[in-house]
């Protein structure tokens, strides 16, 4: 059985099907085999295979899938979920691992700083939550409390003692997690679940996309010789954006004037021999580096920007920070187009992955576009809506979470206190802000709430609140210890010894992360219910 994910908007497989044939559209054509492609696969065979609508799936011989993307945020697993995919299947397949969070290393210099974890959390955290807000405001006011995130949540300590998210069967509380795995595998086994449930693959490179006179896409034609009609186009083609680009010219903003870094270059490693739960970010001279446990390797990459630094020099560096300048692995370098289209949705075309834009991967949230952008169009699919008042709306929604996500992402960059290269004091002097993220700012420094202009429509699209003051008080945005007064009894409310305890009683109740994957191919339990608090 699979979860009934509350949050994760999961449902059992056997929730019953619409089978009404879908006026408008017979035929679906989705260009590009990468993850975006074959997740959008599945999710659109979920609700059109069984309405008698036909979904082929195009991939170019020879242009390979970007291959990188190995961390997930906890929404992956309401993806499965809602196939009927069990952890014990596509995990191993996969080579995946769980992943409680991120740490984030040297990205801030002040004393006691230095690194910070941004857990999942869970309704487990309520139990501490109230006590981590209250001493962060306390201590934006200046009193000196504890307010490191490190010691509020139980995530954290799971990662840190290379826990999995996962409890014993006696311990009723589900953990939200993520997961780490590896790209290429995932793509093959996203491939065989779409081919065995009825979807059709043809390898084939596509030239060019013939326009009908309203402008839509009437065919693509291919290098084979083959001319291929459909009522939908699904853009699937990386950065290349064969349709929703090439052949439709939609708009594209982007981000480079707040988010400097586009390159990246990847590098694997062996895995350690107790295998972690966390992906490791580390801030390097020109970005930052990178870690992810996978089952048969670490995954490694410095992502960094070449308005500051060569291809050569940041593979030198990445080498130096893993200690591998005289290993022979090759290195794969690759270039990002950070921002996004204006219409993700443009006349019968749907761009989904790279195609529609890219933010980063930071906080590891492309995979959450895809699975976004494709069942909140298959909303409109199934609700018949599918006028330009339609796509206005979608488009509004992919974009609001585009920009709520890119917010998040530049508070990384804004807040960082490095002063060591070009590159971080030009992140730290960036004034390019949206008015969101000023009025965000300006409450934090003047010791206010932030909870209610999160809880607004703005700021609170990408992430939640507790995610809000998780990385400003990771980043030590708060007075300078020698400014602090010592806490009074109202500001020093709670025991961090109690707290500590109690996480720790929490943390006994899992199992170590390479314990733990050893025992899913026998199916570990799954929690019927998950709750999420905020
Ligand atoms: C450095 C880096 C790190 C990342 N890390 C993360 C992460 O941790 N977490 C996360 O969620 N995401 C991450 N991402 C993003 C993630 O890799 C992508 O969102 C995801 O892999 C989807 O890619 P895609 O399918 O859109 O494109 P691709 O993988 O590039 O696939 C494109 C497909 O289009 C096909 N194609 C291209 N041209 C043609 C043509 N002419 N005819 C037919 N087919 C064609 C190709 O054959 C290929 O199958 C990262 C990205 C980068 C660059």
């Amino acid at each position: 059985m699979t979860t009934a994910t509350l949050f994760n908007y999961s449902y059992g497989p056997g929730t019953r099907r619409d089978t009404a044939p879908l006026p408008g559209i017979r035929r679906v054509v989705i260009v590009g085999g990468g993850t975006a492609g074959w997740m959008t696969a599945l999710i659109l065979a979920r609700s059109l295979l069984d309405r008698g609508v036909q979904i082929t799936l195009l991939e170019s011989p020879v242009v390979g899938i970007i291959g990188v993307g190995e961390g997930s945020t906890p929404w992956l697993r309401g993806f499965f979920d809602s196939l009927g995919i069990e952890e014990a299947e596509w995990m191993p397949a996969c080579h995946a691992t769980y992943k409680c969070g991120i740490t984030f290393e040297g990205w801030s210099t002040k004393p006691g700083f230095e690194k910070y974890f941004h857990p999942f959390a869970s309704m487990l955290d309520n139990l501490t939550m109230r006590q981590f807000v209250h001493n962060v405001e306390a201590r934006i006011n200046g009193a000196n409390v504890h307010a490191h995130p490190d010691r509020f949540f139980i995530a954290t300590r799971l990662a840190a003692n290379r826990r999995a998210p996962k409890s014993s069967e006696a311990f009723p509380f589900d953990i939200w997690h993520g997961y780490h795995f590896d790209a290429v595998l995932l793509g093959q086994f996203l491939q065989r679940k779409a081919v065995e449930r009825g979807v059709r693959y043809q390898s084939c490179h596509v030239t060019h996309a013939t326009l009908s006179a309203d402008g839509a896409i009437e065919s693509v034609s291919t290098q084979e010789g083959e001319t291929i009609a459909a009522d939908l186009f699904v853009d699937c083609s990386g950065f290349a954006g064969l349709l929703i680009d090439k052949a439709l010219h939609t708009p594209f903003v982007s981000f480079a004037n707040n988010l400097f870094n586009d390159a990246a270059v990847a590098l694997p490693t062996p895995i350690d021999a107790a295998i972690p739960s966390e992906t490791v970010s580390t801030a390097l001279k020109h970005g930052w580096a990178w870690k992810i446990p996978l089952t048969s390797r670490f995954g490694n990459g410095y992502v960094y920007s070449t308005q500051f630094c060569t291809p050569e020099e940041a593979e030198t560096e990445l080498r130096q920070h893993l200690g591998l300048m005289q290993a022979d692995v090759p290195a794969r370098h690759l270039r990002m187009k950070i921002g996004r289209v204006t219409q993700h949705w443009n006349k019968n075309c749907l761009a989904v992955g790279l195609s529609q834009g890219f933010i980063e991967p930071l906080e590891a949230t492309a995979l959450l576009f895809i699975q976004r952008t494709v069942t909140g169009f298959v909303e409109f699919i199934e609700a018949g809506d599918m006028g330009e008042a339609a796509q206005a709306k979608f488009n509004q929604r992919v974009n609001d979470h585009f920009e709520g996500t890119r917010d998040y992402i530049v508070t990384h960059y804004k807040t960082n206190t490095r002063s060591d290269t070009d590159y971080w004091r030009a992140n730290a002097q960036n004034n390019n802000l949206s008015d969101s993220l000023r009025r965000l700012y300006g409450l934090w420094m003047s010791g206010k709430s932030i909870a209610a202009e999160v809880g607004r429509q703005e700021i609170g699209r990408g992430y939640p609140i507790f995610s809000w003051y998780c990385i400003m008080s990771g980043m030590g945005i708060f007075p300078d210890q020698k400014d602090l007064r010592p806490a009074n009894g109202k500001a020093d409310l709670y025991s961090m010894e109690e707290i500590d305890n109690l996480i720790e009683r929490c943390v006994q109740n899992f199992r170590p992360q390479k314990e733990l994957l050893a025992d899913i191919p026998k199916k570990i339990h799954e929690k019927s219910l998950q709750i999420y608090f905020w």
